[in-house]
């Protein structure tokens, strides 16, 4: 399970050259909320489908604000931030009905973050015994449904 937060670290690696840019920066800042993948957008705070998902349902909740550390985020943004962190619990519980949730947030490039400059938390729907099969295929994921298709159940529901 140590590798439980990878999968999706090197594909950010390779694709996040431009330093200038920041993903989360640019969906926050751009109008086609369904190209961005952004499915809701708080006060201070939004819910976006990550682009390579770990599993159909992988969402991640950042502030607006570009900031590294939690401790930099303002206290209105992290009770929003949490406050949406249970609102995709009960979203991701109904849409998909998994058995268990994660919900993480790496801070810092050496704690595993592909995007260490703006914070985020991730909350993705589990199952039983969904990790001891990604082990036994490598890095092969198993996604059931186009990102368009997660976007379109999971928009809705928020
Ligand atoms: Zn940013």
């Amino acid at each position: 399970m140590k590798h439980l937060w990878t999968p999706w670290r090197s594909k950010y690696m390779t694709e996040k050259k431009d330093a200038s840019r920041c993903i989360f920066c640019d969906a926050a800042a751009g109008s086609e909320d369904s190209e961005s993948l952004v499915v809701y957008r708080g006060e201070f705070t939004f819910v976006i489908l990550n682009r390579y998902p770990y599993t159909s349902g992988h969402l991640m909740i950042a502030p607006y604000a570009h900031v590294c550390r939690l401790t930099q985020a303002s206290e209105a943004a992290t009770g929003e931030l949490m406050r949406l962190v249970r609102r995709a619990e009960t979203v991701l519980q109904r849409v998909y009905n998994p058995h268990g949730l994660n919900l993480g947030m790496n801070l810092g490039e050496a704690a595993g973050a592909g995007i260490e400059q703006h914070i985020h938390m991730h909350v993705l729907p589990r199952w039983n015994g969904d990790a001891n099969f990604m082990t036994s295929i490598g890095h092969t994921r198993v996604i059931p449904e186009t990102l368009e298709q997660t976007y379109a159940k999971l928009h809705g529901a928020f």
